[in-house]
């Protein structure tokens, strides 16, 4: 079936429902993005698809989540292309609404605050990121949870969301926990390039020799989850200090925390075996261009 791009909520509640009518479907996904899609966002899409009858993917470009009118004004917009990739994966439905959509009244009065944990890292170096990505994540949870079938039975409900973002992702299952969205976050792991860069819209910003110093990024990663695979102690300093002998990239940060409280968690492996579950994050300017990546321990 061909793809079908609506722009406003009355249109994908209806088209949703016919559509799950129509293939007598049981399950919805959403995959939220904002656009310019890559493997990456094509993954999710592709989890969706195998698990649910009808698949929404959004593709909305947030003014809330953005610090900078710059960094919003240059992000990357390609609807056409975005499209293509989609119909290829079986996505039914793309949600492409305009800012006065989602926002009819301008800046909402009321927002979600996503708390102690969106301070933390990323949210150190982006105040009020994670409060305006929770507020449109929550919109868009309420914009493609799919309606009651025959009988008046509720399809299931599942959104997708990349490891990529790990921090997003903690907040957004925190969210759903504490405020009861009817919903499951399946989240889906990191696709990287065949040299280990982790795919991202911002890396075609970066010229040819930054996109080579960016691979310091993954390569120290890799150090850190050899090491923890190997059940050995875990040697932040060198890792970092790797990053840092990288004159392109300026760390930014580069951790181990607790998975679900994201306190650091390095001290304790310095000296001891790892043991358990840990992410390793890390977050650096490469030229002009901000990159985050991450891996999850588990040993
Ligand atoms: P974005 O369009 O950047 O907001 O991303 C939309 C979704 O795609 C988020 O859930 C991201 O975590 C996910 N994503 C972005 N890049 C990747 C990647 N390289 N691998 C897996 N998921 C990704």
């Amino acid at each position: 079936m061909a793809i079908q791009l609506v722009t406003t909520s009355a249109q994908l509640r209806t088209e949703s429902a016919r559509l799950l009518a129509l293939k007598k479907g049981s399950s919805q996904g959403l995959v939220p993005t904002m656009g310019a899609l890559h493997a990456g966002h094509a993954q999710l899409a592709r989890t969706a698809v195998a698990q649910n009858d009808v698949v929404v993917v959004s593709i909305f470009v947030n003014p809330l989540q953005f610090g900078e009118a710059v960094d919003l004004d240059r992000y990357p917009r390609t609807l056409d292309a975005d499209l293509a990739l989609l119909e290829a994966e079986g996505v039914d439905l793309v949600f492409a609404p305009e800012v006065g959509e989602v926002y009819p009244d301008g800046e909402p009065m009321v927002r979600v605050t996503a708390g102690p944990l969106a301070g933390k890292w990323e949210g150190a170096s982006r105040p009020g990121h994670f409060d305006g990505a929770l507020t449109v994540v929550a919109k868009l949870l309420h914009y493609g949870m799919p309606g009651a079938g025959r009988g008046g039975v509720l399809p299931a409900y599942r959104a997708y969301f990349g490891q990529k973002d790990a921090q997003q992702l903690v907040l957004v299952r925190r969210m759903v926990a504490d405020l009861n969205f009817p919903v499951e976050i399946v989240p889906v792991p990191i696709v990287r390039s065949a040299d280990g860069l982790a795919l991202s819209s911002r890396n075609r910003f970066l010229s040819e020799q930054e996109r080579d110093a960016a691979l310091v990024l993954s390569r120290a990663l890799r150090l850190i989850e050899d090491q923890a695979n190997a059940r050995e102690p875990l040697d932040l300093e060198s890792a970092q200090a790797l990053v840092e002998s990288q004159p392109l990239v300026q760390l930014d940060y580069f951790e181990v925390v607790d998975p679900l409280t994201l306190e650091p968690l390095a001290e304790n492996c310095k000296y001891t075996p790892f043991r358990g579950q840990a992410l390793a994050l890390i977050a650096a300017k490469v030229g002009a261009v901000r990159l985050i990546d991450n891996v999850l321990l588990d040993s």
